[in-house]
């Protein structure tokens, strides 16, 4: 399909500028002006499509992170000044500029990260949706009037409790969701009346500097929102910074356990690493149980945190189940994204394609039944399916994030549950039965933050509260939930004794 190339519209002119080659250079977002970094570095963006440079983008350093935290603790004042109702319009107006442009958010997201053309929209309308939804977040900026007669010792007194903002909240993001991630973490921040300083994935940059400009020309005030670009470790600088207050990060367990070590003291939000489990009883429907596995396991092509990386099916309907998860499979075209009939485009880069298929050959070599795909080249990993495949095998406990769905023939509910225990993660799994009190007793004993009955795991636009156990972080995120690990509690303490109506105590009698 030729060369891959940004093309952006007019609104965008102002975030980069095209250099000699015609590769364009895209500026940071800091203390609302879009600029360069200190020392005039940047590093090149390549595409997975075919590995070509897209883009420059600023390697910002510490002094430009400096920059961004200063800015964002001076101008949070701003924001905090701002009738809150002006902040619901400036999302409504940020919604507006996205719906307008979804077409430039959609394309960006696929050249960044090789998703299909036919998946990225979908992003871009979750991040209006998220925006649309900002009244339901700002319901839990309220707080709450507690009577202290019901204690000897408050009596006479009663407490207003607050919820107010932490201040500067440091956002770090993954590159799976480049635009939503991040998106899902500066709307309550701002809505709560904090500044934020954004990291996003340096495999993905640029989607949230097209965010950072929607909310620029919806009137944001200027240092409310930075976006500083560059390597990981300014992530462990935003996270270890003493006027950051809070951090919201997303990413992998290993990373995650890094910048917790670096943001000791502070409110800490991660959203870490998932392997879903999908539990097929000998009850379920299995078309509709194959359906939803397949899709679960290979859209945004596994690169999912909620993605289903395992099945496990009883052993009894296995063959059958097995025959049904064929017939979705071959839908799974795997091609160039930028083609609208690709269902599936490649990893983000070469070196996940070979990770994952290195999970698949360890499968293979212990005893798996290859059934289909199992190649890679270069960033495009064929839609692999995975039968009888072993215990010993890693594919069953690392987390996959690649389009590969392995199949265990487990003994019973009880089986299953034991592989799903021995995890180190716990963040989602899904349970496909007719038969409630099975529903009941395997979403009980499940030790995961989310479980879904009889359809795959999906956080979306993070309407119902979603987050970690184990090994897979720490707090919830979602609408009405992420802004309440945003704020602080703040409890005003009113002594009514001066007004006349503070309360008598019962004398006893003996
Ligand atoms: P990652 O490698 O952990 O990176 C996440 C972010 O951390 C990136 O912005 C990265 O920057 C930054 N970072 C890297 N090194 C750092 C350091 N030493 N200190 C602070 N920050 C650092 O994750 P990823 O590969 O982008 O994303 C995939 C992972 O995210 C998977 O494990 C997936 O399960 C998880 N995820 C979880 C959820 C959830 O809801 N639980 C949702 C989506 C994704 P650079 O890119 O510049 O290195």
């Amino acid at each position: 399909m030729g060369s891959v190339v940004i093309k952006l519209g007019r609104i965008f002119s102002e975030i980069y500028e095209e250099g000699p080659d015609g590769v364009p250079e895209f500026r940071a977002f800091i203390d609302g002006s879009w600029t360069r970094s200190s020392d005039g570095t940047t590093f090149d963006l390549r595409t997975p499509i075919d590995g070509s440079v897209i883009a420059r983008v600023q390697r910002c350093n510490e002094s430009d992170l400096e920059r961004a935290v200063r800015a964002a603790k001076e101008n949070q004042r701003k924001i905090r000044s701002l009738a809150a109702i002006d902040r619901i319009e400036i999302m409504e107006e940020v919604a507006r500029i996205v719906r307008n442009h979804a077409e430039d958010f959609a394309r960006t997201i696929t050249l960044e990260m090789g998703r299909a053309i036919s998946e990225s929209p979908g992003e871009v309308r979750a991040v209006a949706e998220r925006l649309r939804l900002a009244m339901e977040d700002s319901r839990k900026v309220s707080g709450e009037y507690i009577p202290g007669d019901w204690s000897p010792d408050t009596v006479g007194k009663v407490a207003i409790v607050l919820r107010e903002p932490v201040g500067v909240v440091g956002a770090i993001g993954p590159f799976n969701y480049p635009l939503f991630i991040p998106s899902a973490k500066v709307i309550p921040a701002i809505l709560g009346a904090n500044s934020v300083v954004v990291k996003p994935s340096s495999s993905t940059p640029i989607s949230m500097l097209l965010m950072a400009r929607a909310f620029q020309l919806a009137g944001l005030p200027e240092g409310v929102l930075n976006v500083v670009t560059g390597p990981g470790y300014l992530g462990s600088l935003l996270a270890a910074h003493k006027d950051v207050g809070m951090i919201s990060f997303t990413g992998s367990t290993e990373v995650g356990r890094e910048v917790a070590r670096h943001g000791v003291g502070k409110m800490l939000h991660l959203e870490l690493g998932g392997k879903a489990y999908a539990i097929v009883l000998d009850d379920a429907d299995l078309k509709l149980s194959a359906a939803k596995c397949v899709e679960g396991a290979f859209r945004n092509a596994g690169q999912r945190c909620d993605a289903v990386s395992a099945v496990l099916v009883q052993e009894s309907v296995a063959d059958e189940f097995v025959e049904e998860v064929m017939k979705h499979v071959a839908e799974w075209r795997l091609g160039d994204p930028r083609d609208p009939s690709t269902k599936m485009g490649p990893l983000v880069n070469e070196q996940a394609a070979e990770r994952v298929n290195g999970l698949v050959r360890d499968a293979v070599e212990k005893g798996s039944v290859l059934l289909h795909g199992g190649e890679r080249e270069r960033a495009y990993h064929q839609p692999t399916v995975l039968d009888r495949v072993p215990e010993s095998a890693k594919i069953l406990w690392e987390e996959t994030f690649g389009p590969v769905i392995p199949i265990v023939r487990v003994r019973d509910e009880e089986h299953a549950l034991q592989i799903a225990e021995r995890s180190r993660y716990g963040l989602d799994a899904a349970v496909f039965t007719n038969n409630f009190y099975r529903m009941w007793r395997v979403a009980k004993a499940l030790r995961v933050g989310e479980v879904t009955v009889n359809d795959y795991p999906r956080h979306g636009v993070g309407f119902f509260p979603f987050g970690g156990v184990k090994d897979s972080g720490l707090g919830r995120e979602g609408i009405g939930y992420s802004i309440e690990e945003m704020m602080v509690i703040k409890t005003i303490v009113f002594n009514l004794e001066p007004a006349g109506l503070g309360k008598v105590r019962r004398t006893r009698t003996a």
